[in-house]
């Protein structure tokens, strides 16, 4: 059963979590052990042809990791370091996830082994529906949704809608969120993952008497949809955003960074390299940069155990799904930095992927005000019970979220019991 699924860092931090936070909390031994795999994974061969000339084959995958709560949630993923043991892992946050906001959902994921980069539009479109096809026996509007996540985005899911509903002879916008508003997707998805992180941001600033102004400082580690939409509401919130970084390097002013100008640009040319006027530094250096909030919202194992003790960040928000490592969260911890954990950090993104997901349902469509506001209260809602759970069981809010998912599960899965019996 196992085979495989140990092979990233990614899937040992998120078992040794679940480990740690079971035993902190008392967790059923038996809830626990169903927990710890994934409940279906498939794999499959998604063969394209190449711009019309040469065959080449690419390796994607579907996890869904637990299905009490309701159809499994998650994005898909187009990057190369996507892998079996990689995906579970993501797989299992998403339970996680799902779990704590409260949503009915269970937790999922998918994604293929390449770097979309490389394909042209055609390409990238023979791969969705390729791979929309290979996974459609297991994904529906009842049975697992998926969303956009690194490397996919609103086409990504037009296409594999239009596919999934070219298979069944009619259109199904409910078998994946994050769709364009044009095919019926909601308001306020596309923002919603960074949106969610600035509330959760506000929430902590709050919680610690700090005041968010024009001398609040910021770094973003990753300047794309979740990092982009979080800095303009950080801004609009009086923050000042002195530093942002994509893959191809990080710019920097103590100032605060023409913040328009480094969006209108990287809509252009679709990276930051080569902005004119700016101060170029590396991704490490914007880690270590000494500001009050720190958003790594790129990808995982960011900060590890060999740069944690250069970040000085008073806030470490994780808008990514598991930028800190377990050895780092414990020295960031030790040394008095608030981490807002990734499954409340970042969750605003499945909060409205739910509300999509309904009013796809019912035909009937709500206001952007509706869908913020209502993904305010729900994160709220979510940030106090984690506090709270921090101080009952006087632990961070990384293991006090866990525990927070586990409760509930534990309660689900306990009432449903196991089958057979
Ligand atoms: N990929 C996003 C995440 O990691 C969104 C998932 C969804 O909306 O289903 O939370």
């Amino acid at each position: 059963m196992a085979d495989g699924l140990f092979d990233s860092p990614l899937f040992k931090d998120a078992f040794e979590q679940l480990e740690d936070a079971a035993s902190i909390m008392g967790l059923d031994p038996n809830i626990a052990e169903r927990l710890k795999y994934p409940k279906r994974a498939l794999q499959v061969a998604v063969p394209i042809r190449l711009d019309h000339v040469t065959v080449k084959t690419f390796m994607g995958y579907r996890v869904q990791h637990n299905m009490t709560l309701g159809p499994g949630k998650g994005g898909i993923r187009f990057h190369p370091h996507v892998d079996l043991s990689e995906t579970a892992a993501l797989a299992m946050l998403m339970t996680f996830k799902c779990a704590l906001v409260g949503l009915p959902l269970g937790g999922a994921k998918g994604g293929i082994c390449v770097d979309p980069n490389e394909l042209s539009r055609q390409e990238l479109q023979s791969l969705t529906r390729r791979y929309a096809t290979e996974i459609s026996m297991i994904v529906g509007p009842n049975i697992d949704i998926p969303a956009p996540d690194i490397g996919t985005d609103g086409q990504t899911m037009a296409w594999f809608m239009d596919t999934y509903s070219q298979l069944k002879g009619y259109t199904v916008p409910g078998v994946v969120t994050g769709k364009p508003i044009a095919v019926g997707g909601s308001l306020g998805r596309a923002e919603a993952t960074g949106k969610g992180v600035a509330y959760c941001i506000n929430f902590a600033a709050e919680k610690l008497g700090m005041e968010i102004n024009a001398k609040t400082t910021v770094a973003i580690h990753g300047f794309g949809k979740v990092g982009i939409p979080a800095a303009e509401d950080l801004r609009a919130q009086g923050a000042k955003i002195v530093a942002v970084s994509d893959v191809s390097g990080a710019i920097y002013n103590e100032d605060g960074i023409d913040l328009d100008a480094a969006i209108n640009w990287v809509k252009g040319r679709k990276f930051l390299k080569d902005m004119p006027g700016i101060k170029v530094i590396s991704n490490e250096e914007l880690l270590a940069l000494d500001v009050d909030i720190l958003i790594p919202a790129a990808i995982d194992g960011v900060i590890t155990k060999d740069n944690c003790r250069n970040v000085k960040a008073k806030i470490i928000a994780e808008g990514a799904n598991g930028p800190t490592t377990r050895e780092a969260i414990k020295h960031l911890t030790e040394r008095g930095a608030f981490i807002i954990p990734d499954i409340l950090c970042n969750a605003g993104g499945v909060i409205v992927s739910y509300f999509e997901w309904v009013q796809g349902l019912q035909n009937f469509f709500w206001s952007l005000d509706e869908i913020n506001n209502k993904m305010h209260a729900i994160l709220r809602e979510s940030f106090d019970r984690v506090v709270l759970a921090s101080e009952t069981f006087d632990v961070d809010m990384k293991r006090a979220a866990l525990i927070g998912a586990l409760r509930r599960l534990e309660k689900a899965m306990r009432l449903r019991g196991l089958f057979p019996s």
